[in-house]
């Protein structure tokens, strides 16, 4: 679940909080421990080549009901043009997960990420939770994924997108998390603007980069941030999650839309992974399960795209590595 509000940001004053304000000596951040935000290729390459990176992630819990759909994505025509199995990213909550569905992704490859324990409502709950409040929300969904099954869990996403100012960003440090994937980037309204990489939060992110709700205004240093571009529709509305934008009712007019921003926005640009954000109930919704598919069969001719998680999506952006040497990352060779 999700809500993009359009109209009014939150100015956070940030009374009496310890924070750690970067200061920076220049040239030292660099990869792969350290990115600024912006949207030049890493490792200075040239983007025709590098591989364009898709990351397609499922928020909420997975049952077996979904499992059976999910299954339509796993064949063989689905796979990378190293021969591997597309991967992708699953958010489940603890209120609708059935463990044993979610090992059997992870023991797939695919990877689990926090959405925390209940994702409870109001989204404001969200953005004025307490640091105790808040890891036991990810945290505690954390330490289930791993014991129950036995997923290695570098990240997370807060519910709704909800961000609460620095309380996540420092859970998320001191409890091991790796990356987050919360923050909205791009303008409301199409302008033409290359979409950001993924990038570290050693300084405080400007809102360029963090373009919706209660930004951090400390310095997270090594921790990463996958944003979500903003996608368009065809009226040059704004939305971040796939199933959130307003898209005909239709597999072509939806597939149209993921074409159009994937070509002009990411391939033909500077070659963001291009994230397909998707909620798992819209797996019954088949305009966009079937658009998606279609979609995914249609790069899986491309030779130069890969379908990745975003674990996968940022060994690449830590090890910028040309196409003609992909062979040498170990994360995007086939583990099974
Ligand atoms: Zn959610």
């Amino acid at each position: 679940m999700f809500a993009e509000k359009n109209c009014h940001f939150f100015l956070l004053l940030l009374a009496g909080s310890t924070l750690v304000m970067a200061n920076p000596v220049p040239g030292s951040c660099k990869l792969p421990n350290c990115r600024r935000p912006g949207t030049s290729i890493p490792g200075s390459l040239e983007a025709s080549k590098i591989p364009q990176m898709v990351v397609l992630t499922f928020e909420d819990g997975v049952n077996s009901k979904q499992f059976k759909h999910l299954k339509e994505i796993f064949g063989e025509t689905y796979k990378n043009p190293n021969g591997c199995p597309m991967k992708y990213t699953f958010f489940p909550t603890d209120i609708d997960n059935e463990y044993n569905v979610s090992s059997l992704l992870a023991g797939m490859g695919y990877e689990l990420a926090s959405h925390s324990l209940t994702h409870k409502v109001p989204p404001s709950a969200w953005s004025n939770m307490t640091a105790d409040e808040f890891k036991q929300e990810m945290v505690g969904m954390k330490t289930k994924l791993t014991t129950h099954s036995n997923a290695k869990v570098a990240g997370a996403r807060i519910p709704f997108l909800e961000l609460g100012g620095d309380v996540p960003y420092q859970v998320f440090q001191e409890n091991g998390f790796v990356w987050d994937s919360s923050m909205i980037a791009g303008s409301l309204t199409y302008q033409n603007d290359a979409p950001v990489w993924p990038f570290t939060l050693d300084e405080p992110v400007s809102k360029k980069y963090c373009a919706f709700g209660k930004c951090p205004k400390g310095s997270y240093p090594g921790l990463w941030e996958f944003p979500l571009n903003r996608l368009y529709n065809d009226k040059g509305e704004a939305c971040s999650l796939v199933d959130r934008c307003e898209l005909p009712d239709n597999t072509a007019g939806v597939l149209k839309f993921l074409r159009k921003n994937f070509y002009d926005q990411y391939y033909n640009k500077n070659r963001t992974p291009f994230g397909m954000y998707l909620h798992i109930s819209w797996l019954r919704w088949s305009a966009i399960f079937d658009s998606a598919k279609a979609f995914l069969e249609e790069v899986a001719k491309l030779d130069d795209v890969y379908v990745v998680t975003v674990s996968q999506a940022l060994d690449w952006v830590k090890n910028p590595t040309p196409l003609s040497q992909i062979s040498t990352l170990p994360s995007w060779n086939c583990k099974q």
